[in-house]
């Protein structure tokens, strides 16, 4: 049985957590986010989301994420949005050696003792064997 580890282990470098944007929250996102938190939604909206037409992402707070901590990494773990779940196993890898190696380039928990294909045939079992992987 293949398991996570087997592709990727996560150093808790950081990286995706920086830039000057996050990821997008959808409804879901949202009330996992308020419950995780144990706010009210508009306390946790003017708190923490900035809000764009309907485009909901994370503040950013010296370059990152505002749930970012240095010593203690994601603040929010259990209430983070799905896309941050997903990565850096985004199922896009199987369809383009390119997504794959920019995702490669970029984190370094991906396992880099093994190639693009059988690191395509181990995700394709994990994606196959659980709906949710990733961070
Ligand atoms: S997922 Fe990758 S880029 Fe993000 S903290 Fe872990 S090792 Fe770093
Ligand atoms: S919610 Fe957590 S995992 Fe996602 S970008 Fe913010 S700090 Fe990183």
């Amino acid at each position: 049985m293949v398991e996570t580890k087997d592709i990727f282990t996560c150093t808790r470098c950081g990286y995706c957590c920086h830039g000057e944007t996050t990821v997008s929250l959808d409804a879901g996102d949202q009330q996992r986010m308020i419950t995780a938190l144990g706010l009210d939604p508009e306390v946790v909206a003017a708190k923490f989301w900035r809000i764009t037409g309907n485009i909901v992402q994370m503040k950013v707070v010296d370059g990152h994420c505002i749930f970012y901590d240095p010593d203690k990494g994601c603040t929010v773990h259990a209430g983070r949005p799905w896309r941050c779940r997903q990565w850096p196993l985004h199922p896009s890898i199987l369809e383009d050696e390119s997504n794959f190696s920019a995702i490669n380039d970029s984190c370094p928990g991906i396992n880099k003792e093994i190639g693009y294909e059988e690191f395509c045939r181990r995700l394709r079992r994990l994606l196959e064997d659980r709906k949710e992987v990733g961070c």
